[in-house]
């Protein structure tokens, strides 16, 4: 969905020179969800993660929703009651999240959402219903309306029936509802067919129009062994290889694109399944294995297989391996999220907390000083990742560092064992599973 906000936020821009950092937009969320997959490790409310200090406890009435707070539940009610009354007398009744999500916007807004005024600057305002409803193009389309013919028989039981909206309007309310982020390490084609499908227009943006970055998302290495450049391969069905803008190789193997078009097409189907959270180890290693003496660093499919191995490798707390995948993929992370983009700090940060535990204090001090400076800006400095894990890294990392150095200069060479090295490299580790839960 085209959000007003980010129209006006658009306008606002132009008027006044922003420092990198300002906050121009804050927005509260009006109506939540916690995906279902996640039920039971964060916080139903504020959505804080169950850890050592943060213990979460189930709903007393439905067991269905975990909260890390009598307060949390509290303020969970107006959201959380009539939902937690029919689990109550359905115990085997499972809804959608979407269903869920739905029953809970509808809900809101007969209890006075609709009137909920949300400030964007001294002068404008904005409702619920001034956002964009994209009402014609989903019924014009038969996806979308099978999509919320399918949800109907969750959304009867989860309201009344004088609560259901007519047709008309919970097509409406459906076509409001379609916010998501997207990622920006992906191919154009698949960035605009998605932003069609779900948001209703056809991007043209900066990225979209960039072709020297569209060519790189599809490449492979060059044929030349001592040429480290990326080579553009054209995956449709009469496409070909270009020779290396670097070396000018011109020397591929026959079957290149023939085994590109393979191994593309077993990374996407695994991508399709992909249970971000938590990859499954083997499928991973088995796909980055496959696509080794082919796919360029970076490219697209490589950058994101790799990156679902590096996950999972970081889950089994394989540090070694793990070190190893970060670095490969540092140059993508950067390339495709840009130096400033809170993705790309918040790479930094995990790649810091994987050196920390390879015990490489400098690197970790280094990438957390650099993630310092793009979250900081992106999040602001009172989010909680900021003032909370990345300051607690960088106090570790400075620390470690200054014994390192001191050491070097006692003993005259690096690396000397410390009697507690184990010690202290086993509360790394909890530590960085700390910060990362
Ligand atoms: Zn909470
Ligand atoms: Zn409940
Ligand atoms: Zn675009
Ligand atoms: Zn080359």
């Amino acid at each position: 969905m085209r959000d007003l906000a980010c129209v006006r936020a658009k306008t606002l821009l132009a008027k006044k020179a922003v420092k990198r950092g300002d906050i121009i937009l804050t927005s509260k969320p009006f109506c939540t969800l916690l995906d279902s997959s996640l039920i039971g490790c964060y916080c139903e409310y504020c959505f804080g993660s169950a850890r050592k200090d943060r213990i979460l406890r189930r709903c007393r009435d439905c067991g269905r929703a975990w909260y890390c707070s009598d307060l949390c539940r509290e303020l969970s009610q107006p959201q959380h009651q009539r939902e937690c009354a029919v689990f109550r007398s359905l115990p085997h009744f499972t809804p959608s999240d979407y269903a869920r999500f739905l029953a809970r916007l509808i809900h809101k807004l007969r209890d006075g959402g609709e009137e909920i005024v949300e400030k964007i600057d001294e002068k404008r305002s904005r409702r619920f219903r001034d956002l964009e409803s994209h009402y014609r193009e989903v019924r014009e389309s038969e996806e979308h309306r099978s999509y919320v013919e399918s949800l109907l028989p969750d959304l009867r039981v989860l309201l009344s029936p004088d609560s259901l909206p007519q047709p008309r309007h919970l097509l409406t309310i459906y076509g409001k509802v379609r916010i998501s982020y997207l990622d920006a390490m992906d191919s154009r084609q698949h960035r605009q067919s998605y932003l069609y499908q779900h948001y209703f227009f056809s991007c043209d943006c900066r990225l979209c129009r960039d072709d020297a970055r569209e060519r790189l998302t599809s490449t492979v290495t060059c044929g030349s062994s001592v040429c480290d450049a990326a080579v553009y391969l054209d995956e449709t069905a009469d496409g070909g290889v270009d020779p290396c803008q670097a070396c000018g190789c011109t020397s591929f193997r026959d079957d290149l694109r023939q085994e590109y078009r393979r191994l593309a097409a077993l990374t996407r189907t695994h991508l399709m399944n992909l249970n971000e959270e938590n990859p499954e180890l083997e499928v991973w290693r088995e796909v980055v294995a496959s696509q080794e003496e082919v796919f360029h660093p970076l490219n697209v499919l490589r950058a994101k297989a790799v990156d679902a191995l590096l996950t999972a490798t970081v889950n089994c707390r394989g540090w070694h391996s793990a070190l190893a995948l970060a670095k490969l993929n540092h140059s993508a992370i950067r390339h495709y999220y840009g130096a400033s983009h809170p993705t790309y700090g918040l790479f930094l940060l995990k790649l810091a907390k994987i050196e920390l535990c390879n015990m490489a204090f400098s690197s970790a001090l280094q990438h957390l000083q650099e993630a310092e400076k793009i979250l900081e800006a992106g999040l602001g400095s009172n989010h909680p990742l900021v003032y909370n894990d990345l300051m607690w890294l960088l106090v570790q990392a400075s620390e470690e560092t200054r014994v390192q150095i001191q050491r070097s200069l006692m003993f005259g060479e690096r690396g000397v064992q410390h009697p507690d090295q184990e010690l202290r490299h086993d509360q790394t580790h909890h530590s960085t599973n700390r910060a990362r839960s």
